[in-house]
């Protein structure tokens, strides 16, 4: 480099990605002062252009920093450098955005929790926003859970009815600070009140009350997490007989006497998404046994809102913190609403006057052979978008299916994944369906062309595709859409071909029976069944769903045994109901076919004695798995010449084997280690029949870790590349996306 001053340059940079409503504009704005460099920075169609004159090496130097500082909340996707002939400027400045700034990737940024420096102000007796339950920044805070319409601005946010006082304007004029432009800025004179004092919901908690409290996407119920007699009040009030509740703690030191934390788990418990994480509790952890029973996990968080984190600091031990809804129902979020749902649940209600304009429900996510694995993708992580492999060229909406449901809006390159919204078998959970993809059109200024929808006729998303008019309708399989998500969040060419072990619970299947055990050929645009689970009837129907007892009958019957009730299942199954359902299973009377896995899964639980009926989806192969010891052996699964898995040798090893004494979790276990076997082997003949080396591990059986790590690793082991989501879950949530990704890859084509 010379010693004379380097000449002047003007650099045009056009930074893409999640930067607008981040405080991307005043960083720039400080980084160029700091920097002594000239020019200006505004938001637009595309994100957020800058210009800046100077020195050139000052101008390299801004480039150099502006991805590595960004604001936390800043996704910088790609800086796209222009050089320009100098003009002069003196000052830098944030420019007004041009008139008609049209759509961008990202209108709004996901929720984020409660930022270090909001939280020592929130610590601070000195400070003006001292122990205030609403402090937030630029950094941190409500953003999608507050959002009404776009352009993100105050007057179309929750925040709207709030006028800033004098000196809360004064930090939103100013570029300097910290609150320069954050929308949901307030403090205890101008803006949200709780309706109690804290002090009085701390002594309800202490003494033992369930409380509802109002949050970031809705309400949740809480009470203390080691007080027996709460949690098992909560449990009978919410009518949620099992089902694990998740806990909240309000510090790392907090989650680390409950569970044990690998970095990956405490990195993401800590992230400002903060979501709930699944993890191995501890032999000590000071938690009452009906918060999770019969699973060797618990579900942490993190406070993520200053309301919750004083209210952790107050009382100082874990809280239960579960949705605010009875049974099945969304999570109450509108006030009046949650007045009449939560009245018989909760003993006390504190509630504040910050509006929630969408529900969103905690994210939920597990740490799996060392990567993420998502099991509800919600609060933090909505609206973020996703990358399609190739752009869609009309926009859609896709979707999705039943339960767990989500939909997908996408335009061009870009997909965005709705909340949670959840089963969608009831009018609450269809009308926030359809509230929901209504705000997702709005937010994204997006018009669907095209819809697509799962193929099964009777789901409530099938048949509100249906209704739409002037659109092109598009049915896509349901497995298909498994293997679709998984290639495209992995970024896979549309044509990248792969076989995919899809096994879940229920799939409406192109013969119209219940698939559930898949092993499919194919990319994203098309796929052929090329092999499956030996198909059995399910006695019932839905009620086998629901008994798994029935299935235990089912598979019996198929490898020619269980004429009488197996001794595990006496106390639970009479026998003459027992004797009807073998029937059932034999004629295929009221028994449709099915090759779920889950069912499956269903079968060896009730065979073990764990679990002849559920309480909750999932549940008899959750317990399964917990159930499993370290015993080694497996149970042998067949695979066909033609790739059919039949596991009836291993139905009647388990039932000899549970009936000569060996321990249930043996018995477990080896059973998982035998359909593990047989599914690495049709995957492997599947792959070197077809001359492909990519396997898709998903649908939500591969929530069982067990399952996935002993899947994942044996194919490892055969020189085969794995893919697992991780993104979004392997279970329904990430349906829509795969219909998204399905129709995106047929136009391409
Ligand atoms: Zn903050
Ligand atoms: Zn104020
Ligand atoms: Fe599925």
């Amino acid at each position: 480099m010379s010693a004379a001053a380097p000449a002047v340059v003007r650099t045009r940079l056009v930074v893409t990605g999640t930067v607008q409503g981040v405080g991307f504009r005043p960083y720039v704005y400080r980084l160029a002062h700091e920097l002594a460099l000239d020019g200006w920075v505004l938001n637009d169609a595309h994100g957020v252009v800058i210009e800046v004159e100077g020195p050139g090496d000052a101008v390299a130097e801004l480039i150099a920093r502006l991805r590595p500082e960004a604001p936390p909340l800043a996704i910088v996707e790609q800086v796209r450098e222009v050089p320009c002939s100098p003009v002069s400027e003196h000052g830098f400045e944030i420019r007004a955005s041009p008139a008609s700034s049209g759509a961008v990737d990202a209108p709004v940024s996901p929720d984020s929790a409660t930022c270090a420096d909001c939280l020592a102000e929130l610590r601070d007796p000195g400070n003006r926003r001292y122990r205030y339950p609403f402090i937030n920044c630029t950094n941190c805070g409500p953003r999608f859970t507050i959002v009404r319409g776009i352009p993100y601005d105050r007057p179309r946010t929750t925040m709207a009815g709030f006028k800033m006082c004098a000196d809360c304007q004064a930090e939103y004029d100013d570029p300097r600070d910290r609150r320069f432009h954050a929308q949901p800025n307030a403090c205890q004179v101008c803006g949200p009140a709780l309706s109690l004092p804290l002090e009085q919901v701390v002594d309800a908690l202490r003494g033992g009350a369930v409380v509802a409290l109002k949050g970031i996407g809705g309400y949740h119920l809480a009470c203390l997490a080691a007080d027996e007699q709460a949690v098992a009040t909560l449990r009978a009030r919410k009518h949620r007989e099992d089902k694990p509740f998740a806990l909240m703690v309000g510090s790392l030191a907090m989650a680390q006497a409950l569970v044990t934390l690998d970095p990956l788990e405490t990195e993401l418990l800590c992230s400002p998404q903060r979501p709930i994480v699944l993890a191995a509790r501890r032999a000590d952890a000071d938690v009452a046994p009906s918060v999770a029973p019969h699973t060797g996990e618990l579900g942490v968080m993190l406070a993520y809102s200053p309301l919750h984190q004083l209210l952790l600091d107050d009382i100082g031990a874990p809280l239960v913190m579960t949705s605010g809804n009875v049974s099945d129902e969304p999570i109450a979020f509108a006030d009046l609403d949650a007045r009449d749902r939560l009245a018989g649940t909760a003993d006390l209600l504190l509630t504040h006057d910050r509006p929630i304009a969408t529900q969103t429900d905690d994210s939920v996510l597990r740490v799996a052979r060392g990567r993420v694995l998502t099991l509800r993708r919600s609060r933090g992580y909505v609206p973020g978008s996703l990358s399609l492999p190739v752009p869609t060229e009309v926009p859609l909406l896709a979707c999705g299916a039943e339960l767990k449901s989500t939909f997908c809006v996408a335009k061009g390159q870009r997909a965005w994944v709705s909340h949670h919204i959840g089963d969608l078998h009831n009018y609450e959970t269809l009308d926030s369906f359809r509230t929901g993809v209504e705000h997702f059109q709005q937010l994204f200024e997006l018009r669907p062309e095209l819809v697509v929808h799962d193929l099964h006729p009777e789901y409530l998303s099938s048949k509100y595709a249906a209704e739409r008019v002037g659109v092109e309708l598009l049915g896509v399989q349901h497995h298909h859409a498994h293997l679709a998500a998984c290639l495209a969040e992995h970024g896979l060419d549309p044509g990248a071909q792969a076989i995919g072990a899809i096994f879940d619970g229920t799939g409406y299947g192109l013969d119209q029976t219940v698939w559930g055990g898949e092993i499919l050929l194919g990319d994203q645009a098309e796929f052929e069944r090329i092999g499956h689970l030996l198909p059995v009837a399910m006695p019932g129907g839905e009620a086998a769903v629901r008994e798994p007892w029935r299935m235990a009958c089912s598979w019996l019957s198929a490898a020619g045994a269980g004429e009488a009730v197996p001794d595990t299942l006496h106390g639970e199954v009479e026998e003459h109901s027992w004797s009807q359902v073998r029937k059932l299973a034999q004629t295929g009377l009221a028994s449709p076919l099915t090759t779920s896995i889950g069912r499956l899964f269903d079968a060896v639980a009730a065979l073990c004695g764990i679990r002849a009926r559920i309480n909750y989806e999932g549940q008899a192969a959750i317990e399964l798995e917990a159930a499993c010891d370290r015993a080694p052996g497996s149970y042998r699964v067949r695979v066909t010449d033609s790739l059919e898995i039949d596991p009836r040798e291993a139905i009647l090893a388990v039932a000899t084997e549970i009936a000569t004494g060996v321990p249930v979790g043996t018995v477990a276990a080896r059973f998982h280690t035998g359909l593990a076997e047989a599914t690495v082997t049709v995957c492997t003949r599947a792959a070197e029949a077809n001359g492909v080396d990519m396997v898709v591990l998903s649908g939500g059986v591969f929530l069982n870790q067990r399952l996935l790590t002993l899947c994942a690793d044996g194919l490892d082991a055969a020189g085969l590349k794995v893919l697992i989501p991780s993104l979004l879950p392997p279970g329904d949530g990430g349906i829509s996306f795969g219909q998204a990704a399905v129709a995106a890859a047929r136009m391409h084509r």
